[in-house]
C-alpha cells in the first residue's frame, strides 16, 4: 500500500459492532468482563481503548513502523522515551531543539541523574566525540526548530547502530509525508500530533512509533505505568486529521515554497531559513531524505531589533500570532519570546535564534492572500 492510501486505510477496518466506517469514540473507562479476565481485549482505558488503538495502528502504518503509542501531548511522549533510561545514562541531542524538549531534558530529567550533550550534529564527528560507555540515546529533531537545519538521519543511525544506542527522531516538522525516520534507521519516531498530524489546531497529543517489539513492549509498559495517555475524543480527532495529511502537506509545501521565495526576494529581508533553497547549507541532505521541503520558514529582516520583529508580527492579519504550527491556518511566532523563551538568550543566539527572528507556519489558504499579508506587514 502506498503512502496516500495508508493515511486513509492503513491498519484500519470498519468497527465490528455495526460496521461504522470511522471508529466510534469509545468514551468509556472500563469494559464488562464475563468472568475475571474474560474480556474482549480491553480492560481499562489507561491500558487500552479501541478508539486510541485505531489511531495508534494508523500512526504505525504511516510511519512504516509496527507499533504506535499515543500520549496526552508531545512532551508526554518524549517523557516516556526518557524513562527508558537510568541515572548515570547520557543523551546526545541537537542544540537547536524545541524549547519544551530542552526544558524537559535540562530541568526535569537532569535532576534524575541523566546527562545531556546539546550539539550541532552538522557532521557525524560531532556526535562520535560525545559518545562514551554511558551514552544510551541520541535525540534528533529535523528540520530543527526554528532554524530549519537538516540532520542526516541515515548517517546518525549508522553511528547509533555501531555503538548500540537508541536513535529517536522528532518527526513533528516533517511528518511521514516528507520523511520516514524508521526507514532511515531510527528506532523511535516521535510526534507532537498537536501539529500536522492533527492538523486543525484543535487537539494536543503526542505519539511514538517503533519497529522492534522489545522496544515497543518497554514503551507500552511505561505508557501504562506512567499513564500519560490521550482520551478517545482526541484520538478520534487525530485519526480524522491523518486521513487528509497528504493533501494538506502537499499544499503546505506549495505555499511554503511560494512564501519562502517571496521573502528571499524582498529588499528588507536579511535571511530566510527554508531547506528548499539550493543555497541552504543542508539542501542536499534535505533533497535526499525528504520528499519536499515543508511549510515551516523562519526569517530575519535587515537591521532589525526585538521591537521591529514584534511590530511585523502584530501587523499581520491573515497570519495569526500564536504558539504552535502545522494547522490549516497560517501562524506567525516570535521564537525568542515564545517557543524558545525557556532557553537562555546566550544558548539561543548561539544557534541563530536572535531577537529579530520570526517563524512562520504556512497554512493552506490561498497563497496570494498570505503574500499580500506579509507585504503589508513588512512594508
Ligand atoms: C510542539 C512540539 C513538541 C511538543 O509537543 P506538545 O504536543 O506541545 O507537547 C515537541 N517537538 C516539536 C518539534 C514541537 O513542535
Amino acid at each position: 500500500m502506498k503512502f496516500n492510501t495508508k493515511t486513509i486505510h492503513g491498519n484500519q477496518k470498519p468497527d465490528e459492532a455495526y460496521g461504522a466506517v470511522m471508529p466510534p469514540i469509545y468514551q468509556t473507562s472500563t469494559y464488562a468482563q464475563s468472568t475475571p479476565g474474560g474480556h474482549k481485549g480491553f480492560e481499562y482505558s489507561r491500558t487500552h481503548n479501541p478508539t486510541r488503538k485505531a489511531l495508534e495502528d494508523a500512526m504505525a502504518s504511516i510511519e512504516n513502523g509496527n507499533y504506535g503509542l499515543a500520549f496526552g501531548s508531545g512532551l508526554a511522549a518524549i517523557d516516556a522515551v526518557l524513562k527508558l533510561l537510568k541515572p548515570g545514562d547520557e543523551v546526545i541531542s541537537t542544540n537547536d531543539l524545541y524549547g519544551g524538549t530542552y526544558r524537559l531534558f535540562n530541568q526535569i530529567f537532569s535532576n534524575f541523574g541523566i546527562k545531556f550533550h546539546f550539539i550541532g550534529m552538522g557532521t557525524v564527528e560531532d556526535i562520535s566525540s560525545c559518545i562514551n560507555p554511558n551514552t544510551k540515546l541520541i535525540w534528533v529533531e529535523t528540520p530543527t526548530n526554528p532554524m530549519m537545519n537538516i540532520i542526516d538521519i541515515e548517517a546518525v543511525s549508522k553511528i547509533a547502530k555501531q555503538h548500540q544506542l537508541i536513535l529517536a527522531v522528532d518527526n513533528t516538522f516533517a511528518t511521514p509525508y516528507l520523511q520516514r525516520p524508521l526507514d532511515l534507521g531510527a528506532d523511535i519516531v516521535m510526534h507532537s500530533a498537536t501539529k500536522y498530524l492533527g492538523g486543525h489546531s484543535d487537539v494536543v497529543m503526542g505519539a511514538l512509533v517503533v519497529k522492534e517489539k522489545l522496544l515497543a513492549d518497554k514503551l507500552y509498559f511505561i505508557q501504562n505505568a506512567s499513564g500519560a495517555i490521550c482520551g478517545p475524543m482526541d484520538s478520534f480527532l487525530v485519526l480524522r486529521g491523518i486521513k487528509t495529511l497528504h493533501v494538506r502537506m502537499q499544499r503546505h509545501c506549495e505555499n511554503g515554497r511560494a512564501v519562502a521565495e517571496y521573502l528571499a526576494g524582498h529588499s528588507k529581508i536579511e535571511n530566510v531559513y527554508w531547506p528548499g533553497f539550493e543555497h541552504h547549507p543542508n539542501h542536499e541532505i534535505a533533497k535526499r531524505q525528504m520528499k519536499d521541503f515543508g511549510g515551516m520558514i523562519s526569517f530575519v529582516t535587515k537591521d532589525s531589533s526585538f521591537k521591529d520583529a514584534i511590530k511585523i508580527i502584530e501587523s499581520l492579519k491573515v497570519f495569526t500570532l500564536a504558539e504552535s504550527l502545522g494547522g490549516v491556518e497560517s501562524l506567525a511566532g516570535h521564537p525568542a519570546s515564545m517557543t524558545h523563551a525557556s532557553i537562555p538568550k546566550e544558548e539561543r543566539e548561539k544557534s541563530g535564534v536572535v531577537d529579530a527572528l520570526i517563524r512562520l507556519s504556512v497554512g493552506i489558504e490561498d497563497v496570494e492572500d498570505l503574500i499580500e499579508d506579509l507585504k503589508q506587514a513588512i512594508g
